[in-house]
């Protein structure tokens, strides 16, 4: 799909009035869409979301279930043998330092908060390897909470693609997305932003001709050259790699499916249930209720 103008309806649209719009269309594509973290208790919440760093939740919710069987809650992980601990996550990456931090954390929570995960910002940002990020997941899907909104690579590529944000430092593109989105809807934004990135705009291959967000979209650095690695053609010659890339065949299934039937893919686990389902409802998806 050539997109050459930017539409009408955009150019009349405030920021704000256009984070809306964006959050009503996400809305109707990932109705469903929650937290895609596997837990049933908030320290595990917490445990799965600082194993997430620099890693998919799909790889984590296969590393969790053993984790948990064997350490299932605060005083198990604050007691477990650091060994042990590091080799049920180890296919998550950064291994060692997310151990630490498990254990670190749930010391804490045995020590300083008897054994319940803190219910507020303040004293979240205290627990080992606990970041802004990962106290908004907490706080929002453990304990329906929003004190701000969850930025992950997907959020920040994202809200900065949309021109929502001139910033790239997750804690600036928060404070932006705070002023332009009402707060009952902060995390709903996230979970939803996230399906999004991806379905539809991958970091390296955003697919702006599916995308039913593309008239509202600045797609900020979206068309501009991807590194400088060349590769050699057939003719001998060197090219760059997004050239190549681009020259395969397009991609001309509607967003709607497309988008949809991934949605359906990531949303099929028993843990998510159908809570909204209208357009902008405006109602926050939940799980089942959260055990301490
Ligand atoms: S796919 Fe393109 S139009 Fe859609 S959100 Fe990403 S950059 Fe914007």
């Amino acid at each position: 799909m050539a997109i050459a103008e930017k539409p009408p309806a955009k150019k009349t649209l405030t920021k704000k009035q256009r984070a809306l719009e964006i959050f009503d269309r996400l809305t109707g594509l990932y109705p469903d869409a929650l937290c895609s973290l596997d837990y049933e208790t908030v320290v595990q919440l917490l445990v799965a979301t600082i194993l997430s760093a620099q890693c998919t939740d799909e790889r984590v919710n296969k590393v969790t279930p053993a984790l948990f069987a064997r350490f299932p809650d605060a005083k198990a992980l604050a007691e477990a043998d650091r060994d042990e601990l590091e080799s049920l996550v180890r296919s998550t990456g950064f291994y060692r330092n997310k151990a630490k931090n498990i254990q670190g954390a749930c010391q804490m929570i045995m020590e300083k908060f008897d054994g319940e995960v803190p219910r507020t910002m303040e004293e979240l940002l205290l627990l080992p390897g606990v970041a802004r990020k990962t106290a908004n997941v907490v706080l929002a899907n453990g304990f329906g909470t929003n004190m701000g909104v969850t930025v992950d690579t997907h959020v920040k590529r994202l809200t900065y693609r949309f021109g929502l944000t001139n910033h790239t430092d997750p804690v600036r593109v928060e404070r932006d997305l705070m002023k332009l989105l009402p707060q009952p809807e902060w995390e709903n934004w996230s979970i939803r932003t996230i399906y999004h990135g991806r379905n539809i705009c991958d970091a390296r291959k955003p697919l702006c001709g599916e995308c039913t967000l593309v008239d509202l979209c600045d797609r900020r650095d979206v068309d501009k050259p991807k590194g400088k690695s060349k590769r050699k053609s057939t003719t001998g010659k060197t090219q760059s790699k997004s050239t190549a890339k681009s020259r395969k065949s397009p991609r001309t299934a509607p967003v709607t499916s497309t988008a949809k039937k991934n949605t359906a893919k990531s949303t099929k686990k028993s843990a998510i249930t159908k809570s909204t389902s209208s357009k902008s409802s405006k109602k926050s998806p939940k799980k089942s209720p959260v055990k301490q």
